[in-house]
């Protein structure tokens, strides 16, 4: 049996939550023998990993301390992208009169009914990852921290599971910098912002990355008045600057209040609220907030685990260290996800997880480096990218050629409104091989999955240009990429031959 786990509100969606992915009444399976694979952490990778290895037909075990189904359902993308569907329907009709749409005054956002749709969704999806589901598929589930007791054993709940090969799936935590006065106060982090049922009339968010950009954009079109504060210039500093730049306006217009280039953040406690105080741009603001969330980047889950007696390095700022083929120093043991890896992203937690499978249960040499793993931001618009930045051709000495469609040249995008935009493309010099891709579109999330084909496949932007797309639709801009290569291919030679040609077999 384990402790029992509450996720709050108590109420009859987040119930039905625990009682899939942590059942207080679960009785741990005495181990079996030895196990192909032992995996430690229930979320993506790890669940990735077991059903798997379980489905080729490997004895497996799959440990997990909290909640099955990790950060990507109980307080990640599942969580964000519901409560970001309700912050989009608010915007909907807040710019309907745009549309010629005429929204009765006094129209308001019911945010507790929008945070109680969201858990009733999240307790939905969660049979898919429930501990039930994964003993039905063969697996031994044990509920309780897991932690190496040698370098072929770990020990959970007073048990101990020998294996062949083991995988790390502790994923990552929300980090705590170091700001003045934040142990002093009480602040959100992703595993408590989404237990929220009252909406914070006033919100401090740190960090303006994927996660605060989103969070921000969120509550500012539920109603709260945010405080997005952010070290580096603008937002998402990894970005494409001018697609973080559509993305800065369109969180401003929304009513956010960027403070970038923030210096000397410091936070008090003031009573019921908290104070946020920081230096942006020659001003100093000192602004009390009821909530304050910290989104500055995440933590590798490698406490704990005994990796000492695994014989596993690790670093406890970039995680569990791996090689290409994700095993760590311990050849028995490999690691996936969250917790060994940049990319930190629950496709990419899956994809390596498959990796692991192969190399670990059948001496594959499936390689990490080999995969193209695209990624994208959940603002409205969404910036997805691809591949590689310029500034990372430029480092590796690649000469690029670029090409480009704004969305304001595109017909679907015209007549949704959403012009603020565009299709980036990024190939090498001379060719037509794609390295790199952004896109900032309503659905550039969606549109990406064509760049990243055609780079998963080498297909060239050539061949882009050949493929027929519906219109209207925005995705149409990535055609007419490919046309834009093919028309820089027309030089004023090849223009002059076709001129001659013509007048030939006039
Ligand atoms: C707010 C937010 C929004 C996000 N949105 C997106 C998105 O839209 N798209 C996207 O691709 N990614 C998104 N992510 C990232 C995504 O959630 C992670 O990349 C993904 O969950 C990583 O999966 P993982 O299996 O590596 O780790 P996790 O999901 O963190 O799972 C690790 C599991 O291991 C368990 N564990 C840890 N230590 C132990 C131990 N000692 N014993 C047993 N169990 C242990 C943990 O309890 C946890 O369940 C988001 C993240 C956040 C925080």
């Amino acid at each position: 049996m384990t402790g029992p786990i509450e996720v709050l509100p108590d109420d009859i969606h987040n119930r039905k939550l625990v009682d899939n992915v942590h059942p207080g009444d679960w009785a741990n399976p005495e181990p079996a023998g030895r196990y192909n694979l032992v995996v430690i952490g229930a979320g993506t990778a790890g669940l990735v990993a077991a059903a798997g290895a379980a489905g080729l037909g490997a004895r497996v075990a799959l440990v997990e301390r909290h909640l099955m189904g990790g950060d990507c359902l109980n307080y990640g993308c599942v969580p964000s992208k519901g409560i970001i569907s309700s912050a989009r329907a608010a915007a909907s009709v807040r710019y309907a009169a745009d549309f010629g749409v005429n929204v009765p005054d006094g129209w308001a956002v019911d945010f507790g009914g929008a945070m109680e749709r969201m858990r009733s969704l999240r307790a939905g999806i969660s049979r898919h990852d429930s501990a039930a589901r994964f003993r039905d598929l063969g697996i031994d589930v044990f509920l309780g921290g897991g932690q190496f007791a040698g370098p072929d054993t770990v020990e959970v709940a007073g048990r101990t599971l020998r294996f062949r090969k083991a995988v790390i799936a502790t994923g990552a935590r929300a980090a705590a910098p170091p700001i003045p006065g934040l142990d002093e106060v009480e602040y959100l982090t992703n595993e408590t912002v989404f237990s929220l049922t009252e909406l914070p009339s006033r919100i401090g968010i740190i960090g303006a990355g994927p996660i605060g950009c989103e969070l921000a954009q969120t509550f500012a079109r539920l109603g709260s008045e945010v405080f997005l504060v952010e070290a580096t210039h603008g937002i998402l500093p990894r970005e494409d600057p001018e697609a973080s730049g559509i993305v800065k306006n369109s969180l401003v217009r929304d009513g956010v209040h960027l403070l970038c280039c923030g210096q000397e953040t410091k936070v008090r406690k003031d009573g019921e609220q908290s104070r946020l105080y920081v230096q942006s741009h020659g001003q100093s603001y000192d602004e009390p907030v009821d909530k304050l969330l910290v989104a500055v980047g995440r933590a590798p889950n490698v406490d704990g685990l005994n990796l000492e007696a695994a014989g596993v390095e690790y670093d406890s700022k970039a995680g569990v260290e791996v090689d290409d083929k994700l095993r760590t120093s311990n050849p028995r043991i490999f690691a996936a996800g969250d917790v060994c890896s940049r990319y930190k992203f629950t496709h990419a937690a899956d994809f390596m997880a498959r990796i692991v499978i192969r190399n670990a249960l059948f001496k594959g040499r499936a390689k990490a480096s080999a995969l193209t793993i695209p990624w994208c931001t959940y603002t409205s618009p969404e910036i997805a990218h691809v591949g590689l930045y310029p500034t990372e051709t430029e480092k590796q000495g690649i000469a690029i050629e670029t090409y480009t469609q704004e969305l304001d040249h595109v017909d679907r995008a015209i007549l949704e409104g959403e012009t603020d935009g565009f299709v980036r493309i990024h190939v090498k010099k001379g060719t037509d091989q794609i390295l790199g891709a952004t896109i900032v579109a309503a659905n550039a999330g969606d549109m990406i999955s064509e760049v990243t084909l055609a780079m998963t496949h080498g297909l060239g932007l050539k061949r882009i240009a050949e493929v027929i797309h519906p219109y209207p639709t925005q995705a149409e801009a990535i055609r007419k990429v490919g046309d834009l290569y093919n028309r820089s291919r027309l030089t004023p030679f090849v223009k002059s031959l076709f001129k001659k040609w013509l007048a030939w077999t006039r």
